[in-house]
């Protein structure tokens, strides 16, 4: 976010360094504003982890220990809470990397096809335990599209592994690619709990979800959509959502082919 400060003079207008003045005011009240809120996001968002840990930990220090049963169980929680906190904070500095422009993307011809079949291959495992078939569908020949494979492959990853873990057992997830002018179009549709219509546009927002428990349950921080977001921004490409609830999601993004204006190469 940045500041736009107006020149003060030549306006040429009688009060136009005023008009100027209070609107870079305005402007940086907001953005005080949003990273303050961010700062309260974020220190919630660990405190609940921590919290979780904390009072395991208590309850095992006060006598809970003498029990096998009981301990083991308390340690699984202990250990799955540190896990989403490392997950909280690796996720967090990745976002802001991306958003301060810090890592150069290392733009090159990405194969689309090469990406999705390798991407969907890691989640085959978890869709099986969740007796879940996903399809993928090519067309023959996909141009390459211009961008940075490893930040491409988070984009699917966070858009798969949302479609795997929002989807009831036993559903159907189908991720197709296709050739749309001087673009590749990307899907990734679920037949699971979809999305109501009010949150539909809430969805890339960080650390918005629509059922914190389920999140939660699956693990999620609340970041996955927000980096998707970043990283396409940074292709200059385009993501958009269709939802209907108890009907599934698709997710579809379009990025520049190779090639074509790619001048920040
Ligand atoms: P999370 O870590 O909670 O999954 P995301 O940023 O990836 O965070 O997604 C934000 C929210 O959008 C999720 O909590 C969920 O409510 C909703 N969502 C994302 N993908 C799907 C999907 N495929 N089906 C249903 N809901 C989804």
């Amino acid at each position: 976010f940045r500041v736009q400060v107006t020149p003060l003079r030549d306006t040429g207008v009688d009060g136009g360094g005023m008009v100027a003045l209070l609107r870079d005011f305005t402007g940086r009240k907001k953005l005080e504003e949003m990273r303050s809120e961010f700062v309260a996001n974020v220190s919630h968002e660990l405190r609940t982890p921590l919290t979780s840990i904390k009072g395991f930990t208590e309850t095992l220090l006060d006598g809970a220990l003498e029990d096998p049963q009981t301990t083991k169980h308390f340690l699984e929680i202990i250990y799955v809470e540190s896990e989403r906190l490392t997950r909280l904070i690796d996720e967090l500095l990745n976002l802001s990397k991306i958003e301060d422009h810090k890592v150069a993307p290392d733009w090159q011809p990405v194969s689309m096809h090469e990406l999705m079949e390798r991407t969907v291959a890691i989640f085959k495992p978890r869709a099986a335990e969740k007796d879940l078939d996903i399809e993928v569908v090519l067309p023959e020949k996909l141009p390459a599209v211009h961008g940075d494979p490893d930040m491409l492959g988070q984009v699917l990853i966070n858009l798969i592994d949302n479609a795997v873990s929002y989807t009831q057992n036993g559903g159907k997830i189908k991720v197709s690619a296709q050739s749309n002018g001087n673009k590749v179009k990307v899907e990734v549709q679920d037949n699971g709990i979809g999305i109501p219509e009010d949150s539909i546009p809430r969805v890339f927002e960080r650390f918005y979800r629509v059922d914190k428990a389920r999140s939660r349950e699956q693990g999620g921080t609340g970041l996955g959509l927000s980096i998707v977001k970043h990283i396409i921004d940074v292709h200059h490409g385009s993501v958009q959502v269709k939802s209907k609830v108890g009907e599934g999601s698709t997710f579809t993004f379009e990025l520049p082919v190779e090639g074509q204006n790619t001048s920040n190469a």
